[in-house]
């Protein structure tokens, strides 16, 4: 059975599926493993040192995408420069493992069930104790949560750290997160590591002793409704409770010197968490970074992957964070490729057991169709 690794083709994609450690594990598991020429340059990772584990080298990018029976991917297919669509490449019947962001652009999953390929959407992997070796969404969110505190670091007129000195005492930053996820209880560690005060928020109240065992402080929002939905995600909250929300997040917004937004509802556009007028209350030279950008953003004012100046304010809206740091990134992701791809064979064989509760849940088109209700309704 072949296992091929894809270049990348999206533009703003750094990372990599597997790095040349994992390529050796899946050889020494008797696995052949093929890898685009150039796949992982942009991660550092050299043709050389893939060849060294034990992958074979192919430069022809349609002969390794028609010859794969699981294909491994970060980025969602895409279409080629040269014309059609990486999904057409792809033999019938084979395995494709990436992201694939079945929920915001359900029509590539569409694409992929007609072609009958068997796609299964890091996405999609339930967030429970036995698949998260195979959490991809959230070794992602805290590289991101990470970079956020350094990007804000390094754009705030400001020292992040209390510091004493023969010139007089310096205060420390005010940081305040919004939405303690992944992203955001790792933003928190960073930002408190750099010596920031850092306040944070979240509608799901369970994180409150997370948010308060990092050295932050907890913002609390009492709500009439339940927040948290099916797999610990949030829900969105009616407009009653937004108000709420807005009306007590104000006054911590305002005194921040930073704010970083991390707030995302699955499916659903972000939720709009910093209004103007918030903005507005900001102190000139203050930042803000707004994890949400590529979702429509958690703050009114951001433009996706831009740096703006907006009343003495910079807003900052990153794209693929995770991307900016691709040796980690793909580090980790493709120990969560691997994981997965250990459920999807059998003595050295393609076997896909709907019986596997992870396994159903991330594979999304099987055999000409869309497994997944959700993604059948995003299509309507
Ligand atoms: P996410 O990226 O979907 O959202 C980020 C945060 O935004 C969440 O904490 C969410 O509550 C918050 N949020 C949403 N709407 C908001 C609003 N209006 N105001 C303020 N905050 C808002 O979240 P995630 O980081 O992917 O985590 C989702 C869930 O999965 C969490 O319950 C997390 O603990 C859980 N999880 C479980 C495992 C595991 O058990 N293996 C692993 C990772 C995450």
């Amino acid at each position: 059975m072949r296992i091929a690794v894809a270049k990348e083709i999206e533009v703003c994609e750094r990372r990599v599926a597997l790095n040349p450690d994992t390529v050796a594990r899946l050889v020494k598991q008797g696995l052949e493993v093929w890898v685009e020429t150039g796949a992982g340059e942009r991660s550092f990772f050299s043709d050389s040192a893939y060849e060294a584990a034990g992958a074979k080298i192919i430069s022809d990018s349609a002969t390794l995408w028609q010859q794969a029976d699981i294909l491994l991917k970060v980025s969602p297919p895409q279409e080629r420069e040269n014309g059609g669509s990486e999904v057409e490449l792809l033999k019938e019947g084979a395995v494709l493992v990436s992201f694939l962001n079945p929920l915001g652009n359900p029509v590539v999953a569409q694409q992929l069930a007609n072609r009958q390929i068997t796609a299964l959407s890091m996405e999609m992997i339930p967030r429970t104790t036995r698949a998260q070796s195979m959490d991809a969404l959230s070794s992602q969110a805290s590289l991101a949560g990470y970079k956020a505190v350094l990007i804000a670091a390094a754009a705030l007129p400001k020292y992040f750290p209390m510091l004493t000195t023969a010139a007089g005492t310096i205060a420390p930053a005010k940081v305040f997160i919004m939405g303690a996820g992944v992203a955001g209880l790792q933003a928190i560690a960073t930002a408190r590591r750099l010596g920031a005060v850092v306040e944070a928020f979240d509608i799901r109240p369970a994180v409150k002793e997370e948010v308060q065992s990092l050295g932050a402080k907890f913002v609390e929002v009492k709500l009439e409704e339940e927040t948290v939905a099916a797999g610990g995600y949030a829900k969105e909250i009616s407009e009653a409770s937004k108000q709420r929300t807005q009306e007590v997040v104000a006054e911590h917004v305002k005194n921040a010197d930073v704010v970083i937004t991390t707030a995302q509802v699955p499916g659903r556009q972000a939720p709009r968490l910093v209004t103007e007028e918030m903005v507005a209350q900001m102190k000139p030279g203050s930042v803000i970074v707004d994890l949400a950008a590529e979702q429509g953003g958690n703050c009114a004012c951001t433009e996706p992957g831009k740096d703006i100046v907006w009343n003495g304010v910079t807003i900052i809206g990153p794209i693929n964070l995770p991307s900016s740091m691709p040796v980690h990134a793909s580090q980790l992701y493709s120990k969560n490729v691997t994981s997965l791809i250990q459920l999807l064979i059998k003595d050295k064989a393609l076997q896909v057991d709907f019986a596997d509760d992870i396994v159903d849940a991330a594979c999304i088109t099987h055999a000409g169709e869309i497994r997944n209700q959700r993604v059948r309704d995003a299509l309507q």
